[in-house]
């Protein structure tokens, strides 16, 4: 952790007392009221559910404070991803999308921003940094990608994204501000879906972008206030209290993952593994540069799909379960999804278990694949 990242790990506990006066809450209020007392001129006041609300406010305030930037929260990665994709193109405008990223974008995009005039390209996430940007309006990439993890050179992209005059936007959710810092090594926007490790806790779905660019983030705002894709004020609560904890849950969890990864790595049972932090992996030397750690997630191909269904089967400490980012461990066989991987390809997301209690489980329920 470099030291402005434990700077900020330390404020996230910290900011929301500085303007307290005497007497009031500690703990973040939930404030569940869609009107405010407001007679008389409404302006400078809390105005309605869809414009403001402190709660979500509060856990805004500290979005921004991890990424060093003011940011927006949403009610889902996926609404945070929609609310540029529909606030920043207009017809005529082409995307870029990775191929291996995660589907649901592309969907989006074939979907919906297609019938309205925005044509969509996809590129594989380690083929990014030779693709010419000049076409387009927005470039979304996703490093470490779910779920392959294959990593593009984020600095080198934003610096091609300025020249050819394309916004790039990162999608962070696999890192979480801790992990990575897109706008700090030149991106435009960053996305995240916070459902995932930032909430932590696998209760509520969110999302949030964030940008340094004031004119973007203010038509993103007026799109979500006016397209009310705003995120419910107990969602935001707790995503506020789970992600208290996630500069502590973060390093266990990488911790963990790169001690698996390490003993994984010439493992008889699996014929594939990659993890960021592993020497051998194709995206560790770029990750190393970018990344201050390597995250906690792992990419193992077992033999046959029936192979790979056994093992998340067989061990007590992996929550057979789609999504990743929890306290618990979890995985799945991604190809079940129709995801570009082999058969027993499974996205293995480490959690908060104690390490060595964690590693027998799995060490045994590789044992009789
Ligand atoms: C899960 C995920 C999303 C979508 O988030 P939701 O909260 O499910 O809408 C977007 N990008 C990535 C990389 C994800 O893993």
């Amino acid at each position: 952790m470099t030291d402005l990242d434990a700077l900020r790990a330390a404020q996230l506990l910290h900011y929301s007392s500085a303007g307290l006066n005497k007497g009031d809450p500690v703990a973040t209020p939930l404030v569940q009221s869609t009107m405010f007392h407001l007679p008389g001129d409404p302006a400078g006041f809390d105005q309605y559910g869809r414009y403001d609300n402190p709660t979500w406010e509060a856990a805004q305030d500290a979005l921004a404070l991890l990424e060093d930037a003011p940011a927006l929260l949403f009610p889902s990665g996926m609404a945070a991803i929609a609310a540029v994709c529909y606030a920043l193109l207009k017809s005529g405008d082409r995307i870029l999308l990775p191929s291996d990223g995660y589907f649901a974008a592309r969907k989006l995009a074939e979907r919906f921003l297609a019938p309205m005039g925005i044509t969509a390209d996809t590129c594989p996430t380690a083929e990014l940094a030779a693709k010419p940007l000049g076409p387009y309006a927005l470039v979304l990439a996703e490093s470490p990608s779910n779920p392959g993890l294959d990593v593009c050179d984020i600095a080198a992209l934003a610096q091609s994204a300025k020249v050819s005059g394309a916004l790039l936007a990162i999608d962070n959710t696999t890192m979480t501000p801790f992990g990575q810092r897109p706008l700090d090594l030149g991106a435009e926007i960053v996305v995240s879906a916070d459902t995932k490790a930032m909430n932590g806790h696998s209760d509520l779905l969110a999302g949030h972008v964030a940008s340094r660019n004031e004119h973007l983030m203010q038509t993103i705002a007026e799109w979500r206030k006016f397209a009310g894709a705003i995120p419910a004020p107990h969602d935001a609560w707790l995503l506020a209290r789970g992600m208290a904890t996630l500069e502590v849950r973060f390093e266990r969890m990488c911790e963990t993952a790169s001690m698996v990864a390490r003993r994984l790595a010439d493992h008889p049972a699996l014929s594939a593994i990659r993890f960021p932090g592993l020497k051998s992996d194709r995206s560790h030397e770029t990750a190393s540069r970018q990344m201050s750690r390597y995250g906690f997630l792992i990419g193992l191909t077992l033999p046959t799909q029936k192979a790979a269904d056994h093992f998340i089967e067989a061990c007590p400490l992996i929550q057979p379960a789609t999504s990743f980012g929890g306290v618990h461990t979890s995985a799945e066989r991604r190809a079940r999804w129709g995801d570009a991987v082999a058969p027993g390809f499974v996205r293995l997301s480490i959690g908060c278990e104690p390490a060595d209690i964690l590693w027998e489980a799995i060490d045994d329920a590789l044992k009789d694949t």
